[in-house]
């Protein structure tokens, strides 16, 4: 048995990339896993991986306060118990330079990443206290753009330094229900929302890194798996790098 074995998780953005790569290495500890995303296909072909007994998928837009609150009984009738691990992994980018960046996907990627991680965030720590289970734990996916603030990238690295703070004064105020929130600035990952960007500029982010190569979902998974976990019981308000070394 894992170290998760018991627990029940709840991933945004769980059908792709590092949200799907989470999914697998959570249910690995032995947590039942509740894949969420907007795109339910993409969320049950997770599941499909994991096996129906261990996950179930959820059709949620975390940007709808809407969407998000109709989805918190949904998912404690899955496995009859209200999730204690929440990863936020839901975003999105709409690059574009400010000069020419129109207020839709400004709101959009305002939307998903920060009033998104908010939403989640309220709804399933209201859930936790009330049923009075201790020992929570929340992840937000920030990103090492919140500090490297490319330009082309004003909606989303303003989202993704929000997030940290965020993360922060959450910790702050859930503490006392024994809710650890942490966030993840993860590097450039290989993933279907790096996919788009030009080659070139992937080519200088690797000279760049260090370790010279892009990260794995895999690798950012990891280092939540372990915030979700007993292991990291003293790691709260924390905003964690995961970049192979690029600053
Ligand atoms: P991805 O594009 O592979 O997956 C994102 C998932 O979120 C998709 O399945 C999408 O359907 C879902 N989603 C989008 N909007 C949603 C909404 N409104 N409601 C519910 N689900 C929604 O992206 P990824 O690379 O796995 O990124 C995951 C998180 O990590 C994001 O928050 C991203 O900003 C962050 N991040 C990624 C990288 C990277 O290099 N890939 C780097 C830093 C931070």
């Amino acid at each position: 048995v894992g170290v998760l074995a018991g627990k029940v998780a709840l991933v945004t953005g769980a059908g792709s990339g590092i949200g799907r790569a989470t999914c697998r290495l959570l249910a690995r500890d032995g947590a039942k896993v509740i894949a969420v995303d907007r795109n339910l296909k993409a969320a049950q072909e997770t599941v499909q991986e994991l096996g129906s007994n261990r996950s179930a998928a959820l059709e949620v837009d975390v940007s709808s306060a809407q969407s998000v609150q109709s989805s918190v009984a949904e998912a404690l009738k899955k496995f009859q118990q209200a999730p204690t691990i929440v990863v936020n992994s839901a975003g999105i980018t709409r690059d574009g330079y400010l000069l020419k960046m129109p207020e839709r996907d400004y709101d959009d990627v305002y939307g998903v990443n920060l009033k998104g991680t908010f939403l989640v965030t309220q709804a399933y720590a209201k859930a936790m206290i009330e049923q009075k289970l201790e020992n929570g734990t929340i992840v937000n996916l920030s990103s090492i753009v919140a500090k490297m603030n490319n330009v082309g990238q004003a909606n989303y690295a303003a989202t993704k330094a929000g997030v940290i703070s965020f993360t922060e004064v959450a910790s702050k105020e859930f503490g006392k229900f024994g809710i650890r929130v942490n966030c993840i600035l993860p590097g450039y990952i290989d993933t279907p929302m790096v996919a788009v960007v030009p080659d070139s500029v992937k080519q200088q982010v690797v000279q760049r890194c260090p370790l010279g190569r892009l990260g794995q979902p895999e690798e950012i998974a990891e280092v939540i798996a372990f915030l979700a976990s007993p292991q990291s019981s003293y790691v709260n308000g924390a905003a964690i790098e995961v970049t192979g070394g690029l600053k």
